[in-house]
């Protein structure tokens, strides 16, 4: 029984979208919480939760310091997860009650360990209404960057103004504009838009106006970014806690902090130990991004044309669902410089002095994770706020190049080799990504925006 008059002791139940690029920074900012002797409980849908729990070590599950648990996502279990819209809509329909019984059954447990606080990602925000009624407090987070969020908030002015229409597509053939210092977004190039798949684009908008209720709702919104690289974005969100970047305080090689859907390959290490320094071409799409065969093979091509040593991340499913089938002979002919695997410990990988430079997709987790760890990227975005990122890292900031693609819709081995030898003999992309380096690292420790920022939120927790 609690006494009373005795403050609750905090714990907190985290939430993430059931999808890679939700849950891995939902559980680096849950480490570093339950760093602070907080309590964290981290809630998963069934299906992800065993992925993670197959991809974790014995020992990586035994040091954990956050408890994994799980509820159904509502599908059944033959049921293809893929399909992003089945599955968002299924977990709208499902999760409240799952989470409220969830709730209901630790808080009747052991009263002085009640929820006190859901930190949930902002795409299913909605389940706030619910925790609410159980007396925790709302925290949203927000995996994308603050710009995303920025003109998620703006969506009610935007529809009123007539430059959007109800679902999300873009009505007037002009670029939208939020501020000078925030690159613009162009037609079809929103983080909801999905050209040619309305359905889907739908609901990824209506879940985008939910979240926009959400970010006003709640206490405090979480973000994966730091104010100096983002200001007016941060500028234009009033309850914004800009906390990021997200970095993993594990440094170890032969462990991971948990929140992987595949086994990470350890192997990349012995291999980059080998390579010379500055020198590997880093590719890797993340955890959703797929491309046609005739796309694979100009990017084989090109890196065997580059002469230079690579790593590759191929998931099982890169090629369109399928695995990829590489060019006649190119595994052997780049045998002697090249690793390719299924998944990579990326922000480690990243991190390695061997790096050169990273041939990514631009999803916000791998753009912060390259940010912080100084490398320049090659931009091949895929969908989504990855388009924004892009413009980002090559307008604003000023750390990568663009790959173009050719009227046929690919990128061809010429423009990527070419972008290869530019982006690596451009010294001022590489001056600027070690600028950036070194602020997002001043931003997470001391007295930091970050820092201090991350503070504030443990203070309203603790009190
Ligand atoms: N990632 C990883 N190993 C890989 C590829 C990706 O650990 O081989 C991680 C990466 O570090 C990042 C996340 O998966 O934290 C991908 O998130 P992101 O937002 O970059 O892309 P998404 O998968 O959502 O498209």
């Amino acid at each position: 029984m609690a006494v009373k008059g005795k403050r609750q002791v905090p714990h907190v139940l985290a939430v993430p979208f059931p999808a890679q690029g939700h849950v891995l920074p939902l559980m680096k900012l849950c480490r570093r919480i339950a760093s602070r002797g907080i309590k964290v409980t981290f809630v998963n849908t069934e299906y992800i939760h065993a992925k993670v729990l197959a991809a974790m070590s014995e020992d990586d599950k035994k040091q954990n310091p956050i408890q994994l648990i799980s509820i159904p996502d509502g599908l059944p279990a033959e049921d293809d997860r893929s399909v992003g819209f089945e599955l968002m809509e299924s977990v709208r329909r499902t999760m409240p009650e799952n989470l409220s019984n969830l709730i209901k059954k630790i808080n009747g447990r052991n009263s002085d360990e009640k929820i006190t606080c859901v930190i949930a990602d902002i795409t299913v925000g909605w389940i706030f209404d619910v925790t609410q009624k159980l007396g925790a407090e709302s925290v949203a987070f927000q995996s994308a960057p603050a710009a995303g969020m920025a003109m998620i908030l703006q969506i009610p002015k935007l529809i009123q103004a007539g430059n959007l229409d109800i679902n999300g597509s873009v009505m007037k053939n002009e670029l939208i504009n939020l501020s000078d210092n925030i690159p613009p977004w162009r037609r079809n190039k929103l983080s909801w838009s999905f050209p040619g798949d309305l359905k889907t684009q739908t609901i990824v908008f209506e879940c985008f106006m939910d979240a926009a209720k959400t970010a006003h709702h709640a206490k405090w919104l979480l973000c994966n970014t730091f104010y100096e690289i983002e200001s007016s974005a941060c500028n234009l969100i009033p309850n914004l806690l800009p906390v990021g970047p997200f970095l993993s305080t594990n440094k170890s090689k032969s462990s991971s902090i948990g929140g992987s859907f595949w086994q990470e390959d350890t192997t990349c290490f012995s291999w980059l130990d080998e390579q010379p320094i500055g020198s590997v071409i880093y590719v890797s799409f993340g955890s959703i991004a797929v491309f046609s065969q005739d796309q694979l093979n100009e990017l084989a091509l090109a890196l065997e044309l580059s002469g230079r040593p690579f790593l590759w991340v191929v998931r099982s499913n890169l090629a369109n669902g399928s695995h990829v089938k590489y060019p006649n002979g190119f595994q052997e002919r780049v045998s002697k410089r090249a690793k390719i695997v299924e998944w990579a410990p990326q922000e480690k990988v990243l991190a390695h002095s061997s790096i050169a430079c990273f041939l990514s997709h631009c999803g916000w987790n791998s753009t912060m994770e390259g940010l912080s760890t100084g490398v320049p990227f090659l931009c091949w975005p895929y969908f989504s706020d990855q388009f924004h990122n892009q413009n980002y890292i090559c307008d604003v900031w000023k750390i990568g190049l663009r790959l173009n693609p050719n009227k046929n819709g690919l990128r061809s081995r010429h423009e990527i080799m070419t972008k290869i030898e530019m982006l690596l003999s451009d010294y001022g992309i590489k001056a600027n990504a070690v600028k950036l380096k070194e602020m997002a690292l001043k931003s997470v420790s001391g007295y930091g925006s970050s820092s201090q920022n991350f503070e504030t939120f443990i203070d309203s927790l603790k009190n």
